[in-house]
């Protein structure tokens, strides 16, 4: 049975990095919350580190559902060239991995890279357990919106143009490095930035690109050929979707300094509104102490995972052992450890808590998990409180499943009605509609269909057998066929 809590029972207190303090939360509008979470540039497989981010907004979006509050939340696609470092240095990502793939360097050939690699993020966020954010815009379908955003900075007065670029000046926006404490602590910033910051031609360190030119590739602009800045592309799709004002902004501690300052900065200047409300921030993902990162190349992806053994919810439950503000270090013994206790935890729900009969939520616990979890999301809590519940004798089973299954509407760790559906989520198994096959295993499939409609059976399992040579085996249930990655 659902129970919608109106939030106000127990209220929500979010960390701001704005203020630097815990804060209660209330939304712009009442009963609405919208979120815009900073996504992936899909220049390759996303790796742990990156996932936790997800989680973490995930964590959030469900948590205020569960307050009875609807959610809109963003989370954007970046598939389109941003320079490495944040700082405008280096050579683009998406630039890179098209050399990388041996695939000509082309406005095409990146969108195809980047639609690749973001069918594969959505089916991680799926195996995750990540509810769909209501949309998930692409920088590259919104260049026009930046374009629009840049001009109007333009006009007020906020950039200038340099030999590579429009930049936009930072000593034009007084409020400028407000999050994570920049601006009071501009001197040594400033040091940090130079050592960074190589073009002689910015007016400060701390300028950013809103545009770079480029004459081989590129889109067409007022300014001359070429892309966006990186930052610009969040100011675009998050107003565009959420409003010029929204509730709450989350991203990786790593977007603190540069990425969210920025953002901030121009929308600012661009709106003349308050832009976020809440910013949020998860810690990192270490391995042996080093923040997990491609420059690292100490990166674990989900599928190394799902690889050895794992369920992709145990690397869900690992994380929701830590908050989400403490840096956690990944090891294949933890994760071990966490598939170990999620197990024991769906074992006791299939086995000693099966029942048909409708049960209630148990009020004293649910009082306590909401209390953990308004309390700045404190999961660590909220997972120590089901292995209680577990314990618990004195509560009949279909309260104590009916509790389990409210619980998992915020931590999402596969209790689920159908047992058939809880194995399929602990296996790991990789379900694929037909459409998000790769191409070739497509054009097999809809021979393979062909070959059905004519009735030449051998013809039709001689196309199964390719497919499975693929790594693929298609399951034929009802309208619909299903591939299962091998
Ligand atoms: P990127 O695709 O590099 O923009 O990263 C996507 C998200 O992952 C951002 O919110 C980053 O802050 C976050 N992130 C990157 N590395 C880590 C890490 N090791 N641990 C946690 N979050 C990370
Ligand atoms: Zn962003």
């Amino acid at each position: 049975m659902k129970k919608d809590r109106r939030s106000g029972d127990t209220p929500i207190i979010f960390f701001n990095t704005l203020s630097g303090t815990k804060e209660p939360f209330k939304s712009i509008t009442k009963g609405e919350v919208l979120i815009y979470t900073c996504g992936p540039t899909v220049y390759n497989y996303a790796h742990i580190g990156n996932l936790r981010s997800y989680i973490f907004s995930d964590i959030i979006h469900r948590l205020l559902e569960y307050n009875g509050l609807n959610v809109r939340h963003v989370i954007n696609i970046t598939d389109m060239g941003h320079l490495v470092s944040d700082a405008d240095e280096g050579e683009d990502k998406m630039t890179k991995a098209l050399k990388r793939e041996g695939k000509p360097l082309s406005l095409a050939s990146m969108k195809e890279l980047g639609d690749f690699y973001t069918r594969e993020f959505k089916k991680e966020l799926k195996l995750l357990n990540i509810k769909s954010p209501s949309k998930m815009p692409k920088a590259s379908e919104h260049v026009s919106e930046q374009i629009a955003y840049i001009k109007t900075l333009e006009e007020k007065g906020y950039t200038y143009a340099t030999g590579d670029g429009i930049y936009f000046d930072t000593s034009k926006f007084g409020a400028y490095g407000a999050l994570g404490n920049q601006g009071r602590k501009q001197n040594d910033q400033e040091k940090e930035y130079s050592r960074i910051g190589v073009n002689v031609e910015k007016r400060n360190s701390r300028d950013f690109a809103l545009w770079k030119f480029n004459k081989k590739m590129g889109w067409e602009s007022p300014f001359g050929m070429g892309f966006p800045g990186w930052h610009i592309e969040c100011t675009a799709m998050s107003t565009r979707y959420l409003g010029k004002s929204f509730d709450i902004h989350t991203g990786g501690i790593d977007h603190i300094h540069i990425h969210h300052n920025n953002e901030i900065a121009q929308t600012e200047a661009a709106t003349g509104k308050k832009f976020v409300n809440f910013w949020m921030h998860n810690s990192f993902i270490t391995i042996e102490g080093k923040k997990v990162s491609k420059s690292f190349k100490n990166e674990i992806l989900l599928r190394n995972i799902i690889d050895r053994g794992f369920s992709p919810l145990a690397y869900r439950y690992w994380l929701l052992t830590a908050h989400y503000r403490s840096s956690i270090n990944f090891t294949w013994e933890a994760l071990e450890g966490a598939q170990t206790a999620l197990f024991r935890l769906h074992r006791h729900f299939v086995e000693k808590l099966r029942t048909t009969k409708r049960g209630t939520v148990l009020d004293s616990y649910q009082k306590r998990f909401l209390a953990f979890l308004n309390d700045d999301l404190d999961t660590p809590q909220a997972l120590t409180l089901l292995f209680e519940l577990m314990r618990d004798g004195g509560v009949s089973k279909q309260d104590a499943r009916t509790t389990f299954l409210d619980f998992d509407r915020v931590l999402g760790l596969g209790f689920t009605e159908t047992n058939k559906r809880l194995v399929e989520n602990l296996s790991g198994k990789i379900r694929l509609t037909v459409d998000e096959a790769p191409e070739d295993v497509k054009k097999l499939l809809a021979k393979r269909d062909n070959a059905r409609k004519s009735k030449n059976w051998q013809r039709a399992d001689e196309l199964r057998e390719e497919i499975h040579r693929r790594g693929y085996n298609i399951e034929d249930s009802g309208e619909e066929a299903h591939l299962v990655k091998k």
